[in-house]
């Protein structure tokens, strides 16, 4: 089966075809002659995963999937969420993305310490935090939503050099101590927010072949 991903990123292709495994074609969003930024205008991962998705299906008339994924830190209100892209710009770039939660976070800290000082008490500021992940399949013309959460905290300080975007400041609970970023591709993909989502996909491809 040939499903064309809304993606021009090799390493969630080779991570999607991993998981798909046998019996599913991969094409990227290049292969099919998709040169152009797909418009992600929604309000939610849900919304902009299916506006990826719809955007594709319009274009090509093919069976096609897309994901959209967002970190929310519970001490930040759920920010960046929707914006977790663009945290810190329009340019999209990690570190300036990375060094602005831990900013925030640092700063909520602070000030909570110095009330403490004053005599006011306060909640802590909780480091919890998660990555979701929306998967949107459309298939036949018609269209499925697959999910997937990672849980856990934020680090207070950047670690590792692998994964990408925020990995390097998110400590999932599966490994404490460990960012995403120390842990390798393979124990990452196996607990992952997309993971998750990809291989609920998956199961659901499998179930429909039978
Ligand atoms: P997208 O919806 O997959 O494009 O993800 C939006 C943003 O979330 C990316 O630009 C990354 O900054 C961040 N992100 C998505 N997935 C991951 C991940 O697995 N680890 C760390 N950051 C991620």
């Amino acid at each position: 089966m040939k499903l064309v991903f809304a993606t021009g990123n090799s390493g969630k292709l080779r991570e999607a075809s991993e998981i798909l495994g046998e019996g599913f074609e991969l094409v990227s969003l290049s292969q099919a002659g998709i040169e152009e930024d797909i418009p992600e205008t929604g309000s939610t991962l849900r919304a902009n995963s299916i506006q990826k998705a719809l955007y594709l299906y319009e274009k090509l008339g093919c069976d096609c999937f897309a994901d959209d994924t967002g970190l929310e830190v519970d001490a930040l209100g759920g920010e960046p969420g929707v914006y977790t892209a663009r945290y810190a710009g329009d340019d999209k770039d990690f570190n300036r993305n990375m060094d602005k939660v831990l900013y925030e976070l640092q700063r909520l800290e602070s000030e909570s310490h110095m009330a403490a000082e004053f005599g006011v008490k306060t909640k802590p500021v909780s480091r919890r935090a998660r990555f979701k992940s929306v998967v949107t399949l459309i298939i036949n013309g018609e269209i499925r939503l697959f999910e997937g959460t990672l849980e856990g905290v934020i680090a207070h300080e950047k670690s590792g050099n692998g994964g990408f975007g925020y990995d390097p400041i998110f400590i999932a609970d599966e490994y404490p101590g460990l960012t995403l970023a120390d842990i390798t591709e393979e124990q990452k993909n196996d607990i992952s927010h997309r993971g998750k989502a990809l291989r609920a996909m998956a199961a659901w491809l499998r179930s429909q072949k039978s």
